[in-house]
């Protein structure tokens, strides 16, 4: 795929409709929703569907897998409280979409894909669009342990249980927000490292992921 990195009227005029959608489906934190409204979602359609890039919808990229539904995104973004320099950890790199976002809001973000197709793509388009995370391939579900600890984790893949192993890796007052369910639906859950040994989690709305596929996962 020949990726074209053209911004024009169209593309910017859908995206702050994007935005407008995503405020009266009830995002509130301007900070997300200016991070819409600057990383162009159009960039990681093939031209054809680029009249799909600004709806709320989820899209297939290949491989069996998606890019997230932009509501989904800026909900879990929002649930993570992102502030200028957390370390976070995203598991289920996809697209790449979600990974250039939580870098519009300034963080580090350490980003893992356990399929190499879509690693290799991924790889090379966030770079060309100016966003510099950290690539990894492997199995997320078990977190990437050298890097650890995390101020935020981000699981973008429905989960059968929360991974001990990923609760571990978060830093004292750190955030995990993770998809847990059957294959079919699944919650949101955000669990809040508290202390040492404690941890707050919350249990909210019901989504729809493709699946975490490894060893603390499907
Ligand atoms: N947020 C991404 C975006 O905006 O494009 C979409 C992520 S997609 C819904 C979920 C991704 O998680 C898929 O690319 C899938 O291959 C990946 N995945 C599933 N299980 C994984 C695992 N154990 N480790 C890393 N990635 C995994």
């Amino acid at each position: 795929m020949a990726y074209k990195f053209i911004d024009n009227y169209r593309e910017k005029g859908a995206r702050k409709k994007l935005v407008e959608l995503l405020r009266e489906r009830g995002i509130t934190d301007e900070n997300v929703l200016k991070a819409i409204g600057k990383v162009p979602r159009h960039f990681f359609f093939d031209e054809t569907f680029w009249n799909q890039a600004y709806r709320d919808i989820a899209f297939p990229i290949g491989d069996g897998q998606t890019i997230s539904q932009p509501y989904t995104v800026a909900y879990q973004t929002e649930l993570l409280h992102i502030t200028k320099d957390d370390k976070v950890l995203e598991i289920g790199t996809g697209s790449g979409y979600q990974t250039c976002i939580l870098m519009e809001l300034g963080a580090n973000v350490y980003t893992i894909e356990r399929q190499a197709n879509i690693y290799n793509r991924t790889l090379k388009v966030l770079p060309g669009m100016g966003y510099m995370a950290n690539f990894f391939l492997g199995d997320g579900s078990k977190g990437i342990a050298e890097h650890a600890p995390y101020d935020k984790i981000i699981v973008t893949a429905g989960a059968p249980f929360v991974p001990e192993i990923l609760l571990k890796q978060l830093k004292i007052g750190g955030i995990l927000v993770i998809p847990v369910g059957d294959e079919k639906t699944q919650k949101m859950i955000t669990v809040i490292r508290v202390s040492e040994n404690d941890y707050d989690k919350i249990e909210l709305d019901t989504f729809r992921f493709v699946p975490l596929v490894g060893d603390q996962a499907w």
